[in-house]
């Protein structure tokens, strides 16, 4: 993947698309949950005022019990896993106001995605969805 991100595809990021939609067309999260048992999500601020306010938590409170610097600085990382909003059956209890990093994962709906294929090749470890967009990715080439 390090070597694909180098060469340049044209259309890439509608190929990609089109691969996220085949993969988790056939794919239930419900049944796999393991993104938010093994790697969490990345919160902003708005993420945190958002989440806080929707469930009646004290920012302040659910920070300092939960949360930790990213070490790239993006924002801010749970201090343990799963995540505790994950359900026994994996579905998530703040789904309607879940951080962006949750929404987009694994990122292959976004733009750009020839740079980002590092990162998913990473997220693959745990994700099966990812694993099999980019079995197709390298298929495509
Ligand atoms: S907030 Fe929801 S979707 Fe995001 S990691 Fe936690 S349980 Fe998973
Ligand atoms: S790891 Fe991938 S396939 Fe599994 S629940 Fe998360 S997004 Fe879905």
């Amino acid at each position: 993947m390090k070597h694909l991100s180098k060469l340049r595809k044209k259309g890439f990021d509608e190929i990609v698309h089109q691969f996220h939609d085949e993969v988790f067309g056939s794919i239930d999260c419900t049944e796999c949950g393991l993104c938010c048992k093994n790697m969490g999500p990345i919160f902003r601020n708005t993420d945190i005022k958002h989440i806080c306010s929707a469930v009646g938590l004290d920012p302040k409170k659910f920070f300092e019990e939960n949360l930790v610097q990213d070490p790239d600085g993006v924002g801010f990382m749970l201090k343990e896993l799963p995540c505790p909003f994950q359900n026994e059956d994996n579905t998530c209890s703040i789904y309607d106001v879940r951080t962006l990093s949750c929404s987009n994962f694994p990122h292959t709906k976004s733009t750009g995605i020839q740079k980002k294929l590092v990162g998913l090749a990473l997220d693959s470890l745990y994700c099966p969805a990812a694993f099999l967009i980019c079995e197709k990715i390298i298929e495509s080439y």
